[in-house]
């Protein structure tokens, strides 16, 4: 017998304890199946985890959540996981949660659709229609989305119109006013935009979701995984660390359970993978699975990953502000798909951590970057304590960049730093094995609807997929997701409505 567990029986097994998986697992473990979530850091979490690096503790990808006011969507989300109890979430600053210098201009963004209306007419009087029109879309793709307003869809996947539209050329043919197309736009950051590509139905589900209202964590993004953990553990089911799932088991021709990098074996009579389409194939052995399937999934274009900065600074001396600061060096947001190393860095987002227990200063930041995979390529095989001096002058030198053009906006920040690391797409890999350390996993295409989809069931019948990779990202996104895979084992409506009355 190969492994420890071969003998155990489990309804479910989860492979990855992502946002998304440990949903799934509480959810599924609420509704009497015995559930295992295998995952193969050290920490659970996925973008979701944070590190702690000369005692401050950093978040590693989810500085903000939208859509958090009562009543509203990831509210009664958060409320039926139980994610308010012993989490607290600050309210960004209503007359502007982000603040973005486009090419030298400032806008800060206010919180409510109202709000956000009458803080566009009076910048732009000439445009009141164009906003108008803008406003009408992105509420009425938001409402065509039943899913994303918690009601039941009519199926899982059903090709909508803002699918196949692309984001920019829809903003463009709102209006020929260009600064008013870069404001529109000016959220691309979370979405990774890519001008080219991107439909409408991610430009419009983001913006609504970030501007109906946005919160930040108090303190570290861990405790979203750690509660989710408790949850998962009061239903009976069990999460275990470092165990790297590296093969599919398969009995003929059924899935029937996972092998780990360590040897050991699990049983299973459903397998959910939280990971990487394309990684996922990579763990079924050839015939398995027919060959073109394999090969669109593996061959997925993905969203770019990122440089993040971790600055650590002295106490009591920079300002908490309420809101994220958005720079763009040129007049121009989409900037993800015309991206050129030889210009980097042409963008930041700073993220001012809400902490105790001094809550007016902060004591660490955390500024992330677009950077592309590519630049780090000759390091990815080897382990990371084996990159050498040469991939540690490649982390100096990228810091030393970015930061220059941060203390062009903060110079105050210049004397007050004491210390600093950094995460490059290769800490990003491994921190969700994605093959590329994308941002976002897989990048949706307007001109390809369907092909850039992921849907939850695969071609293997007891496989199903959840994740960032389905529908959308983000904390909203892949809460959707953990529904819609949910919805494979269990009644769709009855839970939506347990959720509805949480
Ligand atoms: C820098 C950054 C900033 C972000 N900021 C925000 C934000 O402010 N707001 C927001 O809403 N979203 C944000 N996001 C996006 C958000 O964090 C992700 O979309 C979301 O957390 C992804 O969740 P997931 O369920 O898809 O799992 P993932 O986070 O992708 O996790 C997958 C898990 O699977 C594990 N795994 C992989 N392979 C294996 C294997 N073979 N065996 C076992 N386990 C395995 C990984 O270790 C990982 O724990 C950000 C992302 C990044 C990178």
């Amino acid at each position: 017998m190969a492994g420890i567990e071969a003998e155990i029986p489990y309804n479910v097994i989860i492979i990855g304890s992502g946002l998304a998986g440990l949903q799934c697992a509480v959810i599924l473990g609420r509704k009497g199946y015995r559930v295992l979530v295998l995952e193969k850091n050290e920490h659970i979490g996925g973008t979701l985890q944070s590190f702690d690096y000369k005692g401050v503790s950093f978040s590693t990808g989810m500085h903000y959540v939208g859509s958090l006011d009562e009543g509203q969507v990831l509210n009664r989300i958060f409320r039926y996981f139980n994610l308010f109890d012993g989490i607290r979430y600050k309210r960004l600053d209503e007359h502007g949660f982000d603040v973005f210098n486009i090419g030298g201009k400032k806008y800060a963004f206010p919180m409510g659709w109202p709000a956000f209306e009458n803080y566009l007419k009076a910048l732009f009087p000439e445009e009141t229609t164009a906003i108008q029109n803008y406003i009408n879309a992105v509420e009425s793709t938001v409402c065509g989305q039943e899913i994303f307003n918690l009601e039941n869809p009519a199926a899982t996947y059903v090709e909508k119109p803002s699918q196949s539209i692309n984001a920019w050329d829809f903003i463009c043919n709102l209006t020929q006013n260009a600064e008013l197309r870069q404001v529109f736009s000016a959220l691309n950051f979370v979405y990774a935009g890519d001008r080219n590509r991107t439909p409408w139905y991610v430009h419009a589900l983001i913006n609504h979701y970030f501007i109906s209202s946005s919160y930040r964590v108090v303190g570290a993004s861990n405790q979203i995984p750690q509660r989710l953990y408790q949850e998962i553990e009061k239903t009976g089911g069990r999460v275990l660390t470092m165990q790297k799932v590296t093969q599919l088991l398969f009995n003929e021709d059924h899935l029937s359970g996972v092998r780990c990098a360590d040897g050991n074996e699990f049983k299973a009579e459903m397998i959910i993978s939280n990971i990487h389409p394309g990684s996922t194939m990579n763990l079924i052995e050839p015939g398995k699975i027919k060959k073109s399937y394999r090969n669109r999934l593996e061959q997925k274009t993905d969203t770019l990953s990122c440089f993040a900065l971790y600055l650590k600074l002295k106490p009591g001396k920079f300002r908490y502000q309420n809101f994220n600061y958005n720079f763009y060096l040129q007049p121009d947001v989409w900037y993800a798909s015309s991206y050129d190393e030889r210009l980097w860095p042409e963008h930041f987002f700073l993220h001012f951590p809400a902490d105790e227990p001094n809550p007016q200063w902060v004591d660490h930041l955390s500024i992330v970057t677009y950077m592309s995979f590519e630049e780090v390529s000759m390091w990815k095989d080897l382990p990371s304590n084996a990159r050498g001096i040469g991939y540690k002058q490649f982390k100096k030198e990228k810091a030393e960049k970015l930061l220059a053009l941060v203390l062009l906006q903060f110079p105050e920040l210049e004397n007050l730093i004491t210390d600093y690391t950094t995460a490059t797409p290769l800490t990003f890999r491994e921190y969700v094995g994605s093959p590329t350390g994308s941002m976002y996993g897989t990048l949706r295409d307007y001109k390809f609807p369907l092909a850039s989809y992921v849907g939850v069931r695969t071609k293997i019948h007891n496989l199903y997929f959840t994740g960032q990779n389905l529908n959308l990202h983000g904390v909203m996104g892949v809460s959707i997701s953990a529904l819609l895979t949910c919805a494979e084992f269990v009644d769709l409506p009855e839970l939506l409505n347990e959720i509805n009355d949480s």
